[in-house]
């Protein structure tokens, strides 16, 4: 995507995001006092903010003011986070940042980047909630959240976890004023739908938006090398718990002609060029390949893959001979029903009812 096209998709996906999540409130509940969402921001690291919450009701009941937490026994202050985890250097890091604030700041949470940097234990990630959430300033939290859901946007390369490079990238691409309101959304959004690990894509809100990076279209023989490495690439790494060593041989001489012959027509994912997904389909229709991406198999690929076969061969529904080890591998895609796994043993199914 050019820098334009990702500019006119994020501000589509903020508004997009707007309607379904229309309050986005940080979810630590500081109740407007800077002084606590400065040690709930320092509590959240590696920890989830639900708890941070939970902790900070006894804390801030014990000590309710700043100068309070200043002057507290260090041993008490980290008895009452041990939840929390790495609770030494952040009980530390709570009362040094404390007594910062109280004596240099009067209690006031200062409003610039670099003032907020000479904090104990203040990165970049909580300078900015501090910035957006106290003062309504332009800033990125780069949390987990925000970082995941944004390389699927395709903001940038999937997977990178450099939250200076991802703050960076976002605040070209996000417009200042809604910065700190779409971080907090992205932590609902995260949580309800673009999940870590099962992204819901089916029902997923924004998903026409967000799956437009992605085409999916009939490729030419320039792509036959790549798509073959693709199926090699996903067909090792699903089989190796699952398949008997012969599946595996098998599997390579078929691949091994297919890159002589060239007798198959491909259907492809694309993401930026590059080749996520293949349906296969030899001349008789009989589907020869159908692999994705394993970053990308929970993204509703394999569907639109098939409804691009169905499109092109007009027909309302398909039967795919599934071979017994390329049961687990629908399985994963979301064409068998987990708990049916067992059942289908390689015998033929229909698709076509799990259709977006
Ligand atoms: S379609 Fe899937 S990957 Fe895209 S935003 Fe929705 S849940 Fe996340």
């Amino acid at each position: 995507m050019t820098k334009l096209e990702k500019k006119l998709k994020i501000d589509a996906i903020v508004k997009a995001l707007k309607k379904v999540y229309p309050v986005a409130l940080c979810s630590l509940e500081f109740e407007g006092q800077g002084w606590k969402l400065l040690v709930m921001g320092r509590l959240s690291a590696q920890c989830t903010d639900e708890r941070v919450n939970i902790v900070c009701r006894d804390l801030f009941k014990r000590f309710p003011t700043c100068k309070a937490l200043a002057d507290a026994p260090l041993s008490e202050i980290e008895e009452l986070i041990k939840s929390c985890g790495l609770y030494k250097m952040k009980a530390k890091n709570i009362k040094d940042s404390m007594i910062r604030l109280h004596y240099q700041y009067n209690d006031i949470v200062p409003d610039t980047m670099e003032e907020l940097l000479q904090f104990e234990g203040v990165g970049r990630k909580i300078a900015n909630l501090l910035l957006g959430d106290l003062y309504h300033k332009p800033a990125i939290v780069a949390d987990t959240h925000c970082m995941r859901i944004c390389g699927r946007f395709g903001m940038y390369p999937e997977g990178i976890k450099d939250p200076i490079k991802t703050e960076r990238i976002l605040s070209q691409l996000i417009e200042p004023e809604e910065q700190s309101d779409f971080c907090h959304r992205m932590v609902l959004f995260g949580r309800e739908y673009c999940k870590a690990q099962s992204p819901k894509c089916d029902t997923c809100p924004i998903k026409t938006i967000c799956k437009d990076q992605i085409k999916v279209k009939k490729l030419d023989e320039s792509y036959i090398n790549e798509c073959l490495d693709l199926v090699w690439q996903v067909f090792s790494e699903f089989e190796v718990p699952v398949f008997p060593k012969e599946g595996v041989v098998e599997y390579k001489r078929i691949i091994d002609e297919t890159r002589k012959k060239k007798n198959i027509t491909f259907y492809g994912a694309l993401d930026d060029g590059k080749v996520v997904g293949v349906l296969g389909m030899r001349e008789n229709n009989h589907i020869g390949y159908f692999y994705v991406n394993s970053k990308y198999h929970k993204r509703g690929i394999g569907k639109r893959l098939f409804n691009i076969m169905k499109e092109d061969y007009r027909k309302k529904t398909f039967t795919v001979n599934a071979a017994p080890y390329g049961v687990p591998i629908y399985t994963r895609l979301g064409f068998v029903p987990t708990d049916k796994e067992q059942n289908v043993k390689g015998v033929i199914f229909t698709p076509m009812k799990y259709e977006e």
